[in-house]
């Protein structure tokens, strides 16, 4: 009888264990991401980039949303978490899948318009992102250079391979972009090594402009710089006019912010190039 309490007593304890590692799994934020990964529970909102001369609409940027329990997840919350822990690539998938679904028409009618989407380090180790991109944009007849890359100076750890694959985006006709650009420690040999099209001027220097003059000259030097390498610029988190007319003047093409959008869903996106199109 010994036997028996003792196989039933450990049974219930193994039993026990394992239900309290599937609760705490499922409970925890790794569980509950990859969970989010599995029932694709990401939304898209798509920021507007403008042409600072025109103020006509010319792209958006695509940003990943995690709609979880009734809340919206910003990315900052758990695109580290996706990084660490290997899940970042089926995010990325995710996103573009989304931009297809919801705006695939839209850019095959508008050839002009483009969505840039952001890519973390491990999706510049392999062409593995591109190869899913090229058939994919074939089919649904959209131009190559409709669909950007954005990738910050984390992705270039692997300096090698990120060099590479940035290059083959850029063969295939995706326009690259380095994001946060001043951020890093080596955000200017970034821009020796790599070649790039435009670089984004984080929201750091866009901020500082009009307040104090020694900060605010950052994103005109950058601009200079980036003027001098032929590379393009995009100003990002524009919220004052004046920001807007002193980062044109001093040669920033295009721009980003609230000043012009908060980052929108689909149709609103369509609507906001719509009224562009309508004053023209
Ligand atoms: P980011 O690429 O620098 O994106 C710009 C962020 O600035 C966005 O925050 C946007 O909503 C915010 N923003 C834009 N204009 C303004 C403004 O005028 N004022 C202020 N205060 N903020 C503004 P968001 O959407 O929370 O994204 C945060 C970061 O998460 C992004 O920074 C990007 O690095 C990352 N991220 C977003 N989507 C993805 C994605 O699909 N994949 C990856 N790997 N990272 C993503
Ligand atoms: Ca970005
Ligand atoms: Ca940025």
């Amino acid at each position: 009888p010994w036997t028996w309490l003792l196989a039933g007593v450990a049974s219930g304890l193994t039993l026990s264990a394992w239900l309290g590692m599937l609760m705490v799994r499922r409970l925890s934020p790794l569980g509950q991401l990859s969970d989010a990964v599995r029932r694709h529970q990401f939304i898209v909102a798509y920021q507007p980039i403008v042409d600072l001369a025109t103020r006509r609409c010319i792209g958006a940027e695509a940003l990943v949303r995690w709609k979880h329990q009734n809340r919206i997840v910003r990315p900052d919350h758990f695109i580290p978490l996706a990084e660490h822990r290997g899940l970042i690539q089926a995010i990325t998938d995710q996103v573009f899948d989304t931009v297809l679904l919801e705006l695939g028409e839209f850019l095959q009618r508008y050839r002009d318009l483009y969505v840039s989407i952001n890519l973390s380090a491990p999706d510049l180790t392999s062409r593995r992102f591109l190869e899913r991109l090229t058939p994919a944009l074939a089919a649904a007849k959209i131009a190559p250079q409709q669909i950007r890359i954005e990738a910050t100076e984390r992705c270039f750890l692997d300096a090698d391979a990120a060099k590479e694959v940035i290059q083959a985006f850029r063969d295939a006709g995706h326009p690259v972009y380095i994001d946060d650009f001043g951020t890093g420690y080596s955000s200017l040999s970034y821009l020796q090594n790599f070649q790039v099209d435009a670089l984004k001027i984080d929201k750091s220097f866009v901020d500082t402009v009009g307040q104090d003059a020694a900060s605010s000259s950052v994103a005109s030097h950058i601009i200079d710089m980036a003027l001098t390498l032929h590379v393009q610029v995009v100003a990002e988190g524009i919220e004052r006019e004046e920001q807007a007319c002193y980062l044109r003047t001093r040669g920033a093409q295009f721009g980003q912010g609230w000043l012009f959008s908060a980052p929108l869903t689909a149709p609103d996106f369509i609507r906001y190039v719509g009224r562009g199109l309508a004053t023209v």
